[in-house]
Formats: C-alpha cells, structure tokens, sequence
C-alpha cells in the first residue's frame, strides 16, 4: 500500500500548490490540477489536456510506482433502490477495507452520506458499523475518494446537476477522526474544486464531547448533528455505550456551550426503537433536557440489522407531536433506500456476513 501522505486528495490547494513549487513547476498551474482532480473529478489527470510543463509533471509524479498518487478506491459493488432515488456504493480502499457511501436524491437534490472510518469504536448496540467494531480511521484522501466518487456517479447519471449536500452519516464516528476529517470538509468545501457549501456539510456525532467543542472553538463552520437517542443516562448509555464515557448531562452541557459559542442551530439525531426511547414521557423529557438549546430534532425510524433485536416504534406521530407542542422543531427522516441495505453499515454487513439482504 502507498503512504497516505503520498495522496493527492489528501491535500488543500495550498499544499497541493507547494507541492509542485518544491518541484520546480510555477505555482500557477497548481489551480489547473485541482481543477482537474476536484472540479472536473477527473479520474486520471493524465487523460485530460493539460498544460505542457503540468502535463510534464503529471506523467513523470503520478500514478503507479511513481511517488505521487490519487487514491481512489474501487467499487466493489452498487445498489440501487427500487424507487431510483437511493445509490450505494461499496467501495474497497487500498488495503481491502470496504467502507460505504450513499448518493440520495431529494425533491432534484443530491446528498452525499460518506463514511469517516472502517467500522466503528462506539458501539452504539442498533447500529451495523458498531457491531462491527472498529478497524481505522480513514485518511484524509478516502473521504475525499468518496465525494469524488458520487460526483462522478452524479455527472453520468444527471449531467447537469451538482452535489449540493453532504453528511457524515455513514460508517464510523467523524469526532473520533476529527483532523482528517476537517481537513477533507476543507477540501470539498473549496469553490474551487468539489464546492459543496459549508453550510451544507453536516457533521453527525455520537456525542463526542471535547471535540463537540473544539468544533466550536475553531469556528467550523459546519452543521453539527447530535445523536442522542435517549433523555435519561439509563435510557441512552442502554443504546449509545459512548455516553459512560461523556454522559448525558456533560453532553447537553457541551451542545449548550456550542449553541451559545456559535450561535447555530443544533440537530439532534433521535433513532426510534419500540418501548426503549418512543414514550410521550420520554419526548416530554426531552423538550425540558433541549430547553435553551436552538434545536431540531430528526426521528430516524429504526433500520434493522442483525446483531439487535429491537423493533421499529410506530408512535413516531405522537412522539413528534409532543416535542412541537414544546416549541422543538422535529421531522422525520425519510426511511431512505432501506431496500438497498442503505442503513449505516447495512449493506457491508449483509455482503459481508451473508446475511440475506432486505
Ligand atoms: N457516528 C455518527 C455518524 C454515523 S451514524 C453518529 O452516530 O452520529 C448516523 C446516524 O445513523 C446516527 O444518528 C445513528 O444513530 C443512526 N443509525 C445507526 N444505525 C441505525 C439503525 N440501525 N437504524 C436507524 N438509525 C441508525
Ligand atoms: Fe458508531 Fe455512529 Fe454507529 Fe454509534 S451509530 S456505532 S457512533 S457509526
């Protein structure tokens, strides 16, 4: 396997641009190559016109055996859903892990859901990734790979329309790999390049506490979307593992401070499961727990998978109606691509443990 260090993707402009200056090539055609790596998606910069000295550069650097390259990786598989609207992708990264990514289409729009690790160190005992367990942390350049790799989907299927929306919603916990993948948002995030607007990346946290704040701190200007899925600490450390080691209390303190710090909006992502968090009581609890906090709060409705045996709630409706009644906006998430295993980690998990898919 090649140093990660080596990736293309895994670089800003700034570096990429530095890159070729330490290589004698004049900064200024450094603005092409991204332009081809991550406006165009270009899969192989060596197949597009470039300028001279660039295209110089680009034969005798990049590719295999040479010391540059983009790591993208290669897809072991894609799964459309029956309505067309949900795509998977299983991709399979350099030293064989295969992490998932989902391109959804919403009204005309497109989401990306990428991954920001192979499996998963939280445990959240409902969810594909945790029962898995942690493998990696995936590098800068993978979370990168899997943008480009929808917006190249995107480009064959609807030619005219971009990738407007990106959520790190897929395998892994994003906190817990907070550098690179802060680094990889600044990177699709450039206008330059993948230009998905910050304000359309939203960052999905088990509830990882100091890095809730660090975010906070260092004024990143991403959404911030909370999974809580309980309103006492027995209720959530039950579900989320995770909260023994930042519990309830230190969470919602934290969501306060960066609510006040930042002055945005918060979700609050809320994983129905039949008599474990669907009561009214609970949603009552929970209004007082978000009291302060400018709040929205998403029902997701319970995907299953094959290490839990939970069921799926059906009082949503009055779980819902009991948070807006406090003032809490509160939605539910479309039951998106179920049919292609596209819950976090479902299909991987079907592939590969034989599990029959739905
Ligand atoms: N690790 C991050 C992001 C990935 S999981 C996090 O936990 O927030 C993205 C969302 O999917 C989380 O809200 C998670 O609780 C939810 N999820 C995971 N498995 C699920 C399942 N089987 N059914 C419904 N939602 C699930
Ligand atoms: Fe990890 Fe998120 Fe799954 Fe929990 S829900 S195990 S944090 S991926």
């Amino acid at each position: 396997m090649s140093v990660s260090g080596n990736s293309l993707l895994g670089l800003t402009f700034a570096e990429l641009e530095s890159v070729l200056v330490a290589d004698g090539v004049l900064a200024h055609h450094a603005k092409q190559l991204w332009s081809t790596i991550h406006r165009q998606a270009a899969a192989d910069p060596s197949s597009v016109p470039l300028s001279p000295p660039l295209a110089k550069w680009v034969a005798e650097n990049i590719g295999e055996g040479k010391n540059r390259f983009i790591d993208l990786p290669e897809q072991a598989e894609e799964i459309h859903s029956s309505d067309g609207l949900t795509r998977k992708y299983l991709l399979r990264l350099a030293d064989g892990q295969v992490i998932e990514t989902v391109l959804m289409e919403y009204g005309g729009r497109f989401t990306a859901c990428v991954s920001s690790q192979a499996g998963c160190a939280m445990g959240c005992v409902f969810c594909a990734t945790g029962q898995m367990g942690f493998v990696r942390h995936l590098t800068v350049g993978e979370i990168v790979a899997q943008v480009l790799h929808v917006r190249r989907a995107l480009a064959a299927s609807h030619p005219h329309r971009r990738l407007r929306n990106l959520v790190l919603m897929g395998m892994g916990e994003p906190l817990h790999n907070y550098d690179a993948v802060m680094k990889a948002m600044d990177i699709v995030s450039n206008p330059r390049g993948c230009a998905i607007g910050a304000a359309h990346i939203a960052i999905s946290t088990v509830g990882y506490v100091p890095n809730i704040l660090r975010m906070a701190e260092e004024q990143r200007p991403y959404r911030l979307a909370v999974s809580l899925h309980g309103s006492t600490e027995a209720e959530r450390s039950a579900l989320v593992p995770a909260s023994k080691k930042w519990d309830l209390e230190t969470l919602i303190a934290a969501c306060r401070s960066y609510s006040r710090d930042t002055g945005k909006r918060i979700f609050f992502e809320w994983t129905l499961i039949a008599g474990k968090n669907d009561s009214e009581e609970t949603a009552r609890r929970l209004a007082v727990l978000l009291e302060g906090i400018d709040s929205h709060v998403n029902l997701i409705p319970l995907n299953p998978t094959e290490g839990y045996d939970g069921h799926s709630s059906s009082s949503g409706r009055a779980f819902q109606e009991t948070l807006r009644q406090a003032g809490i906006p509160c939605t539910f998430r479309q039951r998106r691509g179920i049919d292609v295993a596209a819950g976090c980690g479902m299909l991987k998990a079907a592939k590969f443990h034989n599990i029959a898919k739905p």
